[in-house]
């Protein structure tokens, strides 16, 4: 068992001062994998010392000295490859080619994303032709809380640790307490890639101790928090005092709206992309909405889709999907799937028996429902789990109407070879990203959501402008 108890602080390695350790378990054996210890408000202080003083130079740092470190933590980062993998399959259970394809692949993908986009910025430029003794200073924000979910553990990390790098902010990060081990190689990496002390700091914690200092601390210019929107309304809440900028990307419900002329894997694929990563992304399109004239053609394919999917242990090779995070999450789960059955809605697929020779871990079938209206808990809550709910539809309109028809906005999607359908639909989608026919959004998009699903733009120019001022500074000659 691994022992990680200390925290990165003012580039070292330094004991907690208030030691409560606690087990990290791997979800697919139920098995304590790490012990980590949880900070205090003493270890907050220490990090926020560190980073305040280290801002005063690194904030007047040169765009070609971050470029050069980023560089640097890139070259480290894809020799470390392996590492950052096991700690995934480790921490969230992650099945081993996915972990290392997709989970650290995207570690990998932000990083020369945020590289090219910072060579490019201009931190300083003219307001326009027409006012040219106006000066558009960009600076760095200052110290920054970076908080994270353990759903995609190194993804939310790099797409917060990089930008801030690369703008000159200086940052505490809290890695989830579920999911740490890969977010504290990153630590590692920062420090063997020689960025200035104090510039990254590491402490460990759960949302309700070092979570609430942090969004609270006095000394703290910004949040960037990604996980639910019931944490990300304390965050806000906390940090209304001090006035703070709160970057939020929170919980989604995606529709997928499915129409009868859409290309003939359509239904096959959107079963994978809600089961990819066991259900637990936070842009799943987990509700599909199926035009009526092609609903039972729709759902004989989810269902056949569904029953291929394999569900195994994250140390094998192969393409099934492993467990969930935890216990909390699997009783959460198996409750919203026991909510569907009781509410009416039909169990085509899964359900919430154990999936077959697995009896140890938090596995779940890839679970279907048909029959369901949008006013039954499995349409309306965030399941976070291998989990969708085919709606029927017979007009455009409606089927917009129902996707809209939710708190949230994050990513939502839809199938239709009709361009100018597609392109209309798109527009009228209340979410922050719209994929149509399967495409993938490319590193660099704005990443962020409408309504509660957030507040934020993360990767590329927009994930860098997060950590950065704008001054106006007249009479520039
Ligand atoms: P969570 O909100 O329970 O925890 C996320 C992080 O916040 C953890 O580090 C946790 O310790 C911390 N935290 C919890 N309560 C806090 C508090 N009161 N103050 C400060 N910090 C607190 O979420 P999770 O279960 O780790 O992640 C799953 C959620 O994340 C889902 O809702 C998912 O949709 C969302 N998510 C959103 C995006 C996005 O980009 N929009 C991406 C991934 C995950």
């Amino acid at each position: 068992m691994i022992e990680k108890k200390n925290f990165y602080i003012n580039g070292s390695w330094v004991a907690p001062k208030n030691q409560k350790d606690i087990q990290v378990i791997n979800p697919a054996t139920e098995k304590s994998c790490a012990v980590i210890s949880l900070g205090g408000k003493e270890d907050i202080n220490d990090a926020v010392l560190a980073a305040k003083e280290a801002f005063k130079t690194w904030g007047f740092s040169s765009k070609q000295e971050r470029v050069e470190l980023l560089e640097d933590f890139y070259v480290l980062y894809k020799k470390r490859w392996s590492d950052i993998t096991d700690a995934i399959i480790q921490e969230m259970g992650a099945p081993k080619d996915f972990a290392s394809k997709l989970q650290t692949g995207t570690g990998a993908s932000h990083t020369k994303s945020f590289i090219r986009y910072l060579k490019e910025f201009e931190f300083e430029k003219p307001l326009g032709e027409h006012a040219k003794n106006q000066r558009l200073i960009y600076e760095p924000k200052g110290v920054c809380a970076l908080i994270t979910p353990w759903n995609w553990p190194i993804n939310q990390v790099t797409l917060k640790v990089i930008p801030a790098l690369a703008s000159g902010c200086t940052m505490i990060l809290k890695p989830s307490e579920l999911a740490p081990l890969s977010a504290m190689i990153i630590a590692e990496l920062i420090d063997e890639a020689k960025f200035p002390k104090g510039v990254f700091n590491l402490v460990n914690g759960d949302g309700a101790g070092v979570g609430t200092h942090i969004s609270s601390h006095p000394e703290i210019d910004m949040v960037s928090f990604t996980g639910s929107t019931r944490a990300g309304r304390l965050i806000s809440k906390n940090a209304a005092e001090t006035i703070k900028r709160v970057c939020l990307e929170l919980g989604g419900k995606g529709g997928n709206i499915v129409f009868a002329d859409s290309y003939k894997n359509a239904v096959r694929d959107g079963i994978r992309n809600v089961m990819s990563n066991s259900g637990q992304s936070c842009d799943a399109p987990t509700r599909m909405l199926v035009e009526k004239s092609i609903y039972k053609r729709a759902v004989d394919e989810a269902v056949d889709e569904a029953n291929k999917i394999n569900v195994d242990q994250a140390s094998k090779k192969g393409d099934h999907i492993g467990p969930v995070i935890s216990k909390t999450q699997y009783d959460k789960i198996i409750n919203l799937i026991e909510s569907g059955i009781s509410e009416g809605a039909t169990l085509a697929a899964g359900g919430p028996e154990l999936p077959n020779g697995l009896n140890k871990g938090y596995f779940i079938k890839p679970t279907i429902f048909t029959n369901v209206t949008n006013d039954m808990r499995i349409a309306k809550e965030e399941i976070f789990g291998p989990v969708l709910s085919i709606i029927p539809f017979e007009t455009e309109d409606e089927a917009v109407n129902i996707v809209n028809d939710t708190s949230y906005g994050l990513g939502n999607y839809l199938q239709t070879e009709d361009k100018e359908k597609a392109h209309r639909v798109a527009k009228k989608l209340r979410s922050g990203c719209v994929y149509i026919n399967g495409n993938a959004a490319d590193a660099g998009t704005p990443f962020g959501g409408y309504r509660q699903s957030g507040n934020g733009r993360e990767g590329g120019v927009w994930g860098l402008e997060e950590y950065l001022e704008v001054k106006t500074v007249t009479g520039w000659k």
